[in-house]
């Protein structure tokens, strides 16, 4: 065969193909096209499960006259200029390929008119080519109706659901960036069934009690939100109490800079939060969103921008799992029990209740995904001014980690999202006293305990000069400690922490370090003390106690390392298992 290049219309459809694969893909990015610009009201309309027409409606920004050809064009866009835009994106779409990829693929009709021209425009596509421009009296903003899907495109057709399921998905899609924007109005119909409205108020509560029905939204609890540092990173949103539960985790929606996407990854990330508090098979519900520095994911994963690839996932899993831990495990006891099932779009509307507004925040330091047509006047800091902070945080978070036993009496077994951890029990008991220890040491509240026997210290004359330097350092953490006679001190009391332990050992270890600088003293007394409170290595441990150590080390703040800089974990990703055991390629 001959070499010769393909006509428009063959490049088109197989260049649609990776961006529309169903009706739903379709909706998506004219969906995302309407946020990008700017509209507060957005009516989906589908007729066969979106087969036959869909018709997407908003009041944006509309498009110039002039501009309505070119941005059917391949690679058309308004949205980036150079690849190094990408760092700064705050629109959902970038890549120039919706448009053309639609009329590539239906019969096509644009209605626009941009808010500074008199006139609209309405623009009718053929097989991807213009087949009519027209001026045309409208109201500003954006219509464009997509028909007769895949009609030039057979085998397309015949990979299409049922009518009933790709309009569930088109449902799907709708639903989402309705959760999303809770501040734009969406209304969605199938067939000439209202399934959907939303108030468009601004209230994430109230997108929820359109979507799921006022039932579900009540079990809704606000996330006590988590900013990182250096404000580069954010999680807010809502998720359900343990009281109900679904059969499907296809209620629970993790935003990134507030996009929709379809990673099972983060799904994932929040179920495991509520590990031990839902049977097996059942589900929570959840509309999260993760805020982030454009410079911190990669949204070009794939044409239908449905993935993200953060820069450092581990630290945006753990951080997600702990948000929607602490939030949920503070939750009381179980309120209702609801046996119900998808409670639904057709729910009445129930404008009196109440609940507590937790709308999704926007740190002022990152730039929110939304309309490019709004001015910003906050720019993102540059990552490298702040470096260190965010790396160092990043390593430091621990995931939920479930525990699965003992090894050796001196190993905690246990499993976290991506990876089997093993974990040294003394040094992560040592950790979690150490900073416990610290904590108290810092807010003056070490208390003391006075011993019953005055204890009578013999020291070496360079142990006791030494000791005397120490005294008032001693004494601050809750020893009370005085010279008694030349080379002997008397010991009255001592820190509460250490009873029951051998604080005399504590001090025999102080002792042998003498000479060492006083300024790290505090920290060396304080590892002792935790070291001498912590469990043995080769102390047997029951699985409540186990669980309740690894607990107390997810919180720690420096989980990784014990006070003496030794590691307290090994981590051992699946990854890893499956490359030894031969399972990878
Ligand atoms: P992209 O969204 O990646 O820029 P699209 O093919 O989806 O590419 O759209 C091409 C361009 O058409 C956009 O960049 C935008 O300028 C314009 N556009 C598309 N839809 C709308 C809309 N609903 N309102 C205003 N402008 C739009
Ligand atoms: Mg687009």
């Amino acid at each position: 065969m001959t070499i010769r290049l393909l006509d428009d219309a063959v490049i088109g459809r197989i260049a649609a193909g990776e961006v529309i694969e169903r009706p739903a893909s379709i909706v998506k990015e004219l969906v995302e096209n309407s946020i990008d610009a700017g509209a507060d009201s957005i009516e989906v309309r589908i007729e066969n499960g979106g087969i036959d027409l869909i018709e997407v409606n908003d009041n944006g920004c509309g498009i110039r006259k002039d501009e309505v050809p070119v941005a059917f064009q391949r690679h058309a866009t308004s949205k980036i200029r150079s690849f190094d835009d990408m760092q700064e994106l705050v629109t959902l779409g970038f890549r120039g390929e919706a448009l053309p990829s639609i009329a590539a693929v239906c019969d096509t009709v644009l209605e626009t008119r941009s808010r500074d021209e008199e006139f609209g425009t309405r623009i009718t596509l053929n097989d991807g080519q213009i087949v009519r421009q027209e001026s045309i009296p409208r109201q500003p903003g954006t219509m464009i109706t997509a028909s007769k899907l895949f009609a030039q495109v057979p085998v397309r057709l015949k990979f299409l659901s049922a009518p009933t399921t790709e309009a569930a998905q088109v449902a799907r899609i709708v639903t989402q960036y309705a959760l999303s924007y809770p501040e734009i109005k969406f209304k969605y119909s199938s067939s000439g069934k209202t399934l959907l409205e939303t108030t468009g108020d601004g209230s994430l509560t109230n997108a929820i009690v359109s979507v799921f029905g006022a039932d579900s939204a009540s079990n809704f609890l606000p996330l006590e939100t988590y900013v990182s540092e250096d404000g580069k990173f954010a999680i807010s949103g809502m998720v359900t109490s343990a009281a109900i539960s679904r059969s499907t985790n296809k209620q629970i929606s993790v935003f990134v800079n507030r996009r929709w996407t379809n990673m099972n990854r983060l799904v994932y990330a929040v179920e495991l939060a509520y590990q031990g508090m839902l049977m097996t098979g059942r589900h929570p519900m959840a509309v999260i969103n993760i805020q982030i520095d454009p410079e911190l994911v990669d949204v070009n994963i794939h044409p239908s921008k449905n993935e993200v690839k953060f820069h450092d996932e581990r630290y945006v899993f753990a951080a997600l799992t702990k948000t929607v831990r602490a939030t949920v495990a503070e939750t009381s006891v179980p309120v209702s029990i609801s046996t119900q099932g998808f409670a639904g779009f057709d729910m009445p509307k129930t404008e009196d209740h109440h609940y507590t507004e937790k709308p999704f925040i926007q740190p002022k330091t990152i730039i929110q995904s939304g309309p490019r047509y709004v001015q910003e006047d906050t720019k993102p800091v540059s990552f490298d001014e702040q470096e260190a902070v965010p790396k160092q945080a990043m390593q430091q978070l621990l995931p939920v980690l479930n525990v699965i036993g003992q090894y050796k009496t001196c190993y905690i077994i246990a499993e976290g999202p991506d990876s089997l951890y093993v974990i040294d029990q003394h040094a992560a008991h040592e950790r979690v006293r150490f900073e416990q220890v610290m904590k108290e040491y810092k807010e003056h509240k070490c208390s003391s305990q006075p011993l019953l026997d005055p204890e009578i210290l013999n020291l070496t004359p360079q142990q006791a000069s030494y000791l005397t330097e120490l005294i008032p350092t001693l004494q601050e953490v809750g020893f009370d400690i005085s010279p008694f006679g030349e080379k002997d001190f008397a010991v009255r009391a001592i820190p509460a922490i250490l009873i029951g332990r051998d604080w005399r050992q504590v001090f025999k270890d102080i002792l042998d370090r003498e000479g060492s600088k006083a300024d790290d003293f505090i920290h060396r007394l304080m590892a002792t003390v935790a070291c001498h409170s912590a469990v043995r290595f080769g102390q047997k441990l029951n699985m409540d106690e186990m669980k309740e150590l690894i607990r107390l080390l997810e919180k720690a703040e420096m989980p990784h390392t014990c006070p003496h800089g030794r590691p307290v974990m090994i981590t051992i990703p699946e990854q890893r298992l499956l490359r030894e055991f031969g399972r990878l390629g």
